[in-house]
């Protein structure tokens, strides 16, 4: 590999570094039945947390997924657990309303004390640690729009986000790169790897059959359900589900027109000196900044190695390429990593929606969740569950989010063209703060 800077470890990889602790889950290849009550399309968190509802409510279940069972950004993430929701109240407000944007902002909150709930009730061991978030102010004026948002956060409920001053930032961070920024208490950390595992465990436990290398290819309506064809066979269902978020394809055209999916590019670091370690990152927060173009990063849960994200390139590259430009921010930001190698570095495709909030809703019998922008950790297993629920006709699967239609555009049909000069135009704004 081409790499003059002596960048990458000796025992560099192009997979996620959390693979290295839970190796890909190994299902038997058999076909789905021929029949089902309710047949999940995707085996993240979306589509598993759905199917421990529908299962544990005593409906016949099967899970497909087109690569290993949790493929996509189930796996692949940083692992920061954050609310999910983009907008503010004020533009929730405006867009929808005052009570339908105080129900979305609760699905948010919401969404933090499900996941936290459901890993401490299923006891799953995946380092799920409430730590809070420390989000960066990048320029002097961002701190001012952060202390308003944090001030005027909700008038339904406190978030309790707290701000911190320039001088107070070596207690939360040690580099010299933010004005300040604002902690989200209530955020949390987790191995998304593990996670993902523990939550496939629960679901086989559940009774729920997961089908993986099984791409479904079609859907269908016949007089007696739903036809889904699969590489390996077709099922007939009572209720379908779609968990495809950033990997939604040509199966449904309608919520293909409706997600742009997006690559998110990180890297692992190799170890780090526990001094340095401790001296740069005081607290075991998450940590991202206020750029529309954000990065995220946090230590491992072992605090060894530091996980650095964001988007680097205006169109998508190879995570050989994106390597380098990951490192050379996460060097901008603190100086003193200049020489750390990188041993890991991976992508995946997580999925906006043209709102910006997630979306969940149902027609004729196919349910969706989905457009969780990049931020899905924790609400893409809350609406799963909210999914499941209503598939099951369970009591509980009420949401603000599904409230609100789910927006396309004019010509668009899921190739985001227009991704490029989006990026552009994003570099420009943050580079000025508008
Ligand atoms: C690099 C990266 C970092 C991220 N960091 C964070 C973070 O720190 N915090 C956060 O909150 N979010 C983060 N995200 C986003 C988060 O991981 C996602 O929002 C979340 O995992 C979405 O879960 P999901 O189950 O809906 O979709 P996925 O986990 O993406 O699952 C979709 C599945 O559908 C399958 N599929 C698609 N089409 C078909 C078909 N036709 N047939 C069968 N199977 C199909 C795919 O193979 C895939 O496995 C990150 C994402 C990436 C890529």
């Amino acid at each position: 590999m081409d790499d003059p800077k002596g960048l990458f470890a000796p025992d560099f990889k192009l997979t996620p570094y959390w693979w290295d602790r839970t190796p890909r889950p190994n299902l038997p290849s058999v076909s789905p039945p021929d029949k089902a009550d309710i047949l999940i399309v995707g085996s993240g968190y979306t589509g598993l947390h759905a199917a421990i509802q529908t299962a544990r409510a005593g409906l016949s279940t099967v899970v497909v997924d087109a690569e290993d069972a949790g493929f996509g950004c189930s796996t692949r993430n940083g692992g920061q657990i954050s609310t999910s929701i983009k907008p503010g109240f004020e533009e929730l407000s405006r867009r929808h309303g005052r009570e339908i944007a105080t129900a979305i902002l609760k699905d948010g909150q919401a969404s933090l004390d499900y996941t936290a709930d459901f890993i401490r009730t299923e006891r799953i061991e995946c380092d799920h640690r409430i730590v809070g978030r420390f989000h960066g102010a990048h320029l002097p004026k961002k701190f001012d729009q952060l202390a308003k948002e944090c001030e005027g956060a909700n008038p339904a409920f406190t978030t309790g986000a707290y701000m911190v001053s320039p001088q107070d930032m070596p207690t939360e961070l040690g580099t010299k790169a933010y004005h300040g920024g604002c902690v989200f208490p209530k955020h949390a950390s987790v191995d998304p790897a593990r996670y993902h595992a523990g939550l496939l465990d629960a679901a086989i436990a559940a009774g729920a059959q997961i089908f993986s290398n099984c791409a479904a290819t079609g859907l269908t309506r016949s007089p007696t359900g739903l036809m889904v064809t699969t590489t390996k066979g077709t099922t007939r269902a009572e209720r379908v589900i779609l968990a495809t978020n950033g990997y939604s394809g040509p199966l449904s055209p309608w919520h293909r027109r409706r997600i742009i999916p997006i690559g998110s590019y990180i890297i692992a670091t190799s170890p780090v000196e526990p001094e340095l370690m401790d001296r740069l990152f005081p607290t075991d927060r998450v940590l991202s900044d206020t750029r529309k173009l954000v990065y995220y990063y946090r230590p491992s849960p072992d605090r060894s190695r530091i996980l650095f994200g964001g988007r680097v390139s205006v169109s998508e590259t190879d995570p050989r390429k994106s390597a380098p430009r990951l490192h050379a921010e996460l060097t901008s930001l603190f100086p003193e990593l200049r020489r750390i190698q990188i041993s890991h570095s991976w992508m995946g495709f997580v999925g906006y929606s043209f709102d910006t909030v997630a979306h969940i809703g149902e027609e004729n019998g196919v349910y969706h969740a989905m457009g969780y922008c990049g931020s899905g950790v924790g609400m893409a297993g809350y609406l799963g569950m909210k999914l499941g629920r209503k598939a099951a006709g369970l009591a509980g699967g009420e949401t603000g989010l599904e409230q609100i239609g789910f927006p396309t555009r004019p010509l668009y049909s899921g190739k985001p063209w227009f991704l490029a000069p989006a990026v552009t135009a994003y570099r420009i704004r943050d580079r000025f703060g508008i």
